[in-house]
């Protein structure tokens, strides 16, 4: 990022600190805890981030319960779908990569419950999960995604194959990339029209819109391939994460990538307090 729009370069947007959030949960929780994740998400959103999404938003300002929020938004307003959830999903893939399949896409589904009561987000959501638990196991993503079509429920197999196949171009996409298919779908083909983690990201935000959530889903997976050295340094160097609603804290340079690596290491079992999903 550098630095708009009342942001100074290298300050994280929604995306980051909603992950960030996210993995302080699993870290200090050791299980995925969804009524604390939920209070830190609402704890945020009350304090007035910079940016959010709308539906996020709506749903987090409800005063509704953490288990029921998010479907009494998606009664409601039946547009649900928006891609706020897998904006968020690199720690709890990271998390539970070691697991398998069925337990990532498993906490990936309730972790995007949360906030996105329309299932077409949580599909969308597991299917980031598995590509990223792919990456990390050594293999190509890629070479996944017809195993992880399979792994959805069936009613949204379609709409998913569509936006992943190798032929898909953002240009064919039906809605704005907020919501989850354009943007899963640009993420991946950022990672598969490109051959390092810069050239992703720079794919990615070089489709416009909603350019920093696009960016964070194709950077999970690019990140998951391609390691955390090839990341460019002038770009971590001015990272800095604000935390609206806890203090004055600000995540600064590696600190980001520190909560990754605990939560590899807690997903190893060499942590504390490991449980199985
Ligand atoms: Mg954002």
């Amino acid at each position: 990022m550098c630095g708009d729009g009342g942001r100074d370069p290298g300050e994280a947007t929604d995306d980051t600190q909603m992950a960030v959030l996210t993995a302080e949960s699993l870290l200090e929780r050791g299980e995925t805890d969804l009524p604390d994740v939920f209070r830190r998400f609402r704890r945020w959103a009350a304090d007035g981030p910079k940016d959010i999404g709308l539906q996020t938003e709506a749903v987090l300002t409800s005063g509704a319960p953490w288990d029921t929020a998010a479907a009494l938004h998606f009664r409601t307003n039946r547009r649900a779908a928006g891609n706020g959830a897998l904006m968020r999903a690199a720690p709890s893939a990271v998390r539970f990569a070691r697991h398998g399949r069925a337990p990532t896409m498993g906490a990936a589904r309730r972790l995007s419950a949360l906030t996105h009561g329309d299932p077409a987000a949580r599909e969308g959501t597991a299917v980031l999960h598995e590509l990223i638990r792919v990456a990390l196991s050594g293999e190509d993503p890629l070479t996944a995604v017809p195993d992880t079509l399979a792994a959805l429920h069936p009613g949204h197999r379609a709409r998913y194959a569509t936006v992943l196949a190798p032929g898909w171009h953002p240009d064919r996409a039906t809605e704005f990339n907020g919501a989850v298919w354009p943007c899963l779908g640009s993420a991946v083909r950022a990672l598969r029209t490109t051959t390092s983690y810069e050239e992703a990201v720079r794919a990615a935000i070089g489709l416009g819109g909603a350019t920093d959530t696009v960016a964070a889903v194709a950077g999970a997976p690019a990140g998951s391939v391609y390691g955390i050295g090839a990341i460019p340094e002038r770009w971590t160097q001015p990272l800095h994460v604000p935390l609206p609603g806890f203090g004055d804290r600000v995540l600064r340079a590696r600190e980001p990538a520190g909560l990754a690596e605990r939560s590899a290491w807690t997903a190893a079992g060499c942590g504390q307090g490991v449980t199985t999903p």
